[in-house]
């Protein structure tokens, strides 16, 4: 999939829109999700918008209403839905969003770093795997603390969600490539904070 200059069919400038604006043929889809659902790159979105965007395009690139085109539209038609429902449901999400957002503006997935424990949460975490292990053992009276433990992450991923969303609107406000930065830190926080939570609810549910 590449990002044709001109149209395939009647070879005028495509300006990379999904329908040619000189004979309205469908082209070969973008693979920019922002570019695809003809967004501005920004980190907030507005969901409703997001939505009624997915519902037109999906009804525009149907692969039934090309049934008895060509070949390359109906191609282009399943290029588009597949690629619809990846950026729809990529986009949508505040946190894949801006792990996609990233990526694109050259920032590593920060993958290898998520194991190592923020420095603010050691002691919590040194505790935690304590009680955790008590459980493993037989222990029931550690439950309370796991309980604890469960709320206390709930609230600190809230936390970073909403520290998340002020950061988006900063950095679409001046896109400093700073802020790109402290987004990377807080997505892997938060993807810390997730896996704690995962461990938890995994032993409470034993
Ligand atoms: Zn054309």
């Amino acid at each position: 999939m590449h990002d044709a200059e001109s149209c395939w069919k009647c070879g005028e400038p495509s300006a990379q829109s999904l329908f040619c604006r000189f004979c309205n043929t469908l082209q070969a889809p973008s693979s920019d999700y922002y570019r695809f659902l003809g967004l501005e790159r920004r980190l907030s979105l507005d969901p409703a918008d997001l939505q009624r965007r997915f519902y037109s395009l999906s009804r525009l690139v149907h692969p039934d209403r090309y049934l008895r085109s060509t070949a390359n539209e109906q191609r282009f038609a399943l290029e588009a839905t597949a690629l619809l429902n990846d950026a729809y449901r990529t986009l949508r999400d505040p946190v894949a969003r801006a792990e996609y957002f990233l990526k694109e503006e050259g920032f590593d997935s920060g993958e290898q770093k998520s194991n190592n424990v923020p420095p603010e949460m050691l002691e919590e975490v040194f505790d935690l795997n304590e009680a955790l292990e008590e459980l493993r053992g037989g222990d029931p009276s550690v439950r309370p603390q796991l309980e604890a433990a469960r709320r206390r992450f709930r609230s600190l991923r809230e936390d970073v969600d909403g520290d998340l969303e002020a950061q988006f609107r900063e950095y679409d406000a001046g896109r400093q490539r700073e802020i790109l930065g402290s987004i990377r830190a807080l997505l892997n926080r938060r993807r810390y904070i997730e896996n704690l939570l995962h461990e938890v609810e995994r032993e409470l549910m034993n």
